[in-house]
């Protein structure tokens, strides 16, 4: 663990290597030695989801195939989004500081997609997601996509929030038609498979003491509500230790 600094501008620079199939990256980031929270992190970490998904595109494309998501298909933003506590506070915050009318037709729309889900049967369930398992989140995902219930900051079926958008939302291209995004179930979608998940290290951040690796998501569609009640961040840790850990969740090399 790295030892607390008096400095409160006290930086370090940290080098690593991420690595996964047929993917490799080295970069070098600089951190506050001080405390910091996870949320401080976010921006490296879509910077890193984005590199990754940029290689990844780039692949597809050497194999001859062409991603079909583009402007305009919100095909996906139908389906039960699965985001990291940190970026459920994130969302809770750009719904705040959305300016008004729109913070309050946002607001609206999560809303009314609250009470569709009550109507369904769902709400309970998905506001359990600490307790999901594999199966039962496989389960909710079926049981939800034919509700048909668009992400509240779908607009024009393209994305309203794109630069704050989740890295769940980031990390989901597919290379087959776009119809069979739109069809509850479909068997015929072939979504790219990235060499490393962003999302999935950060859900890993915040795992109980006892279930080391163990992911906690949020749904998308309740990450407002679940932001006012969970409104405090764990505590800060030194800046290297939490990239570290980061880092470790993305099964990366630390090198310094
Ligand atoms: S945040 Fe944007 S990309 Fe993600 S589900 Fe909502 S509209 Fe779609």
């Amino acid at each position: 663990m790295t030892q607390p600094s008096n400095d409160p501008e006290a930086t370090r620079s940290v080098q690593f290597t991420v690595e996964g199939d047929h993917f490799k990256l080295q970069a070098q980031v600089t951190v506050p030695c001080g405390p910091i929270h996870v949320s401080d992190l976010l921006p490296l970490a879509r910077g890193l989801s984005d590199q990754i998904v940029g290689e990844s595109v780039k692949a597809v494309g050497e194999a001859g195939l062409k991603i079909s998501c583009k402007m305009g298909c919100g095909a996906c933003c139908r389906n039960l989004v699965a985001i990291s506590e940190v970026e459920a506070r994130c969302i809770g915050n750009v719904v705040e500081e959305l300016p008004e009318p729109r913070r309050s037709e946002v607001r609206t729309r999560f809303a009314a997609a609250r009470q569709r889900l009550e109507e369904a049967g769902l709400l309970d369930r998905l506001r359990q997601s600490e307790a999901w398992t594999e199966a039962e989140y496989m389960e909710l995902i079926a049981a939800y996509f034919p509700l048909g219930i668009p992400c509240p900051f779908l607009e024009a079926e393209s994305c309203s929030i794109y630069a704050e958008r989740p890295v769940t939302c980031r990390e989901f291209l597919v290379v087959s038609p776009p119809e069979h995004c739109a069809q509850p179930g479909s068997r015929e979608v072939q979504a790219v498979r990235l060499p490393l998940r962003v999302f999935n290290a950060l859900a890993r951040m915040h795992a109980p003491w006892d279930r080391p690796g163990s992911e906690r998501a949020v749904p998308l569609i309740l990450a407002p509500e679940w932001a006012e009640a969970h409104a405090d961040e764990p505590p800060a840790q030194p800046g290297p230790d939490l990239l570290r850990d980061l880092l470790r969740h993305l099964s990366m090399k630390p090198e310094d």
